[in-house]
């Protein structure tokens, strides 16, 4: 057995799936199999929307597996990032019994589809050093043995905090905790980071498994198309667990086109320009006194602390800009996230901050 398969759930390791339609026929002519309408709709574009769609498209897997740097077979797609993290939890926790393990402050989803799955929540907060949140390494790896978690999800950088983790200490996790449990980096921001993917990571960790998305630096996040770079044993068994036909065409379309040399080169001045910005918010947002912090981030996005979060919530409502309301996430009582917006967009942030200061 592949090492990663030791901790998947025993009852599922031979689990063959939904034998869907496109996975017969072959070389076929005429598609009587699927009971779908031999004629296009009317407002089909000319994308064969009246068939079903290939539930993993080669020509996609090829393109992303090329973008991240890994092998196709590695690559699983989804609907967004969130459905892969749904999927690991399913195969891996039996309810009841596995957990998963978390490092608050930190994305919610992980949360949550270890309470559908009734897979017990293991939290193991990060440490607020100032300057940053740090990772408990020790402590992760032991109450992860302890506590029988089958995943650990760390989110590098951070969501909400912004900062990377350093990569020997993910892969040293990993290394520690190989044959206990699956570590999962999700890294959703790492387009916009200083440090690489740990893709290159993958062949030779097989407990290690990364998460990649299209819906944040490519700006498709109404295509809802993510990934899991993951070992080639797991990825296959988690396709069965899949629904039957997760992909759309028209999403499959879009990201397709979405990964085009001129599209990319677009995506990569966006980014440029976020990251400039996010500097400048930073620089700005720091010089205000009612500013307490702001946390340095590798990511599109900015958690402050300030003097009064209620009032500089209702000041930037009165601009008609929504941020996210960090105050009851335990440790941010003070704090706010502001995605980095377009340069005038972020112009209304402050100067909807500086309201009623002398300039
Ligand atoms: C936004 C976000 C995702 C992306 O989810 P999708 O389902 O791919 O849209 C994943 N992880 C984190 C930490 C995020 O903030």
């Amino acid at each position: 057995m592949s090492g990663v398969l030791s901790l998947v759930r025993e009852d599922l390791r031979e689990f063959a799936g939904y034998a869907s339609a496109r996975r017969e026929g072959g070389e076929g002519r005429v598609w009587l199999n699927a009971n779908e309408s031999p004629w296009p709709n009317a407002a089909d574009p000319g994308l064969d929307l009246h068939r079903y769609p290939d539930p993993q498209p080669d020509a996609l897997r090829e393109r992303l597996a090329a973008l991240y740097g890994v092998a196709p077979e590695r690559v699983l797609i989804g609907r967004g990032s969130d459905e892969a993290i749904d999927l690991l939890v399913r195969l891996l926790c039996r309810p009841g019994r596995d957990a998963v393990l978390v490092t608050p402050p930190v994305f919610g989803m992980y949360a949550v589809s270890a309470r559908l799955q009734g897979a017990a929540l293991v939290e193991v907060p990060l440490r607020d050093r100032g300057a940053g949140f740090a990772l408990e390494s020790d402590a992760v790896a032991e109450a992860a043995v302890s506590r029988k978690a089958r995943l650990v999800f760390l989110c590098s950088p951070g969501n909400p905090t912004g900062q990377s983790l350093a990569r020997d200490e993910v892969l040293a996790l990993a290394r520690r905790l190989a044959g206990y449990s699956l570590v999962v980096l999700d890294e959703a921001y790492v387009e916009y980071a200083d440090s690489p993917s740990l893709a290159d990571a993958l062949v030779g960790q097989s407990n290690l498994a990364i998460l990649r998305t299209l819906s944040k630096a490519h700006g498709l996040a109404a295509a809802r198309i993510g990934c899991l770079l993951a070992d080639p044993a797991l990825v296959a068994l988690l396709r069965n667990c899949q629904a039957p036909y997760p992909l759309p065409s028209p999403s499959v379309q879009l990201a397709l086109s979405a990964l085009s040399e001129a599209a990319l080169s677009r995506t990569r001045e966006r980014v440029a320009s976020v990251r400039a910005e996010r500097e400048r918010l930073y620089r700005e947002l720091a010089a205000l006194p009612e500013v307490r912090r702001v946390y340095p981030s590798q990511g599109n996005f900015l958690l402050v602390r300030f003097a009064d979060a209620g009032e500089a919530l209702r000041r930037l409502r009165a601009a008609a800009v929504v941020v996210r309301d960090m105050r009851a996430t335990p440790g941010l009582g003070d704090a706010l996230r502001i995605s980095i917006g377009r340069p005038e967009e972020n112009d209304l942030v402050l100067a909807a901050l500086r309201v009623g200061r002398p300039a």
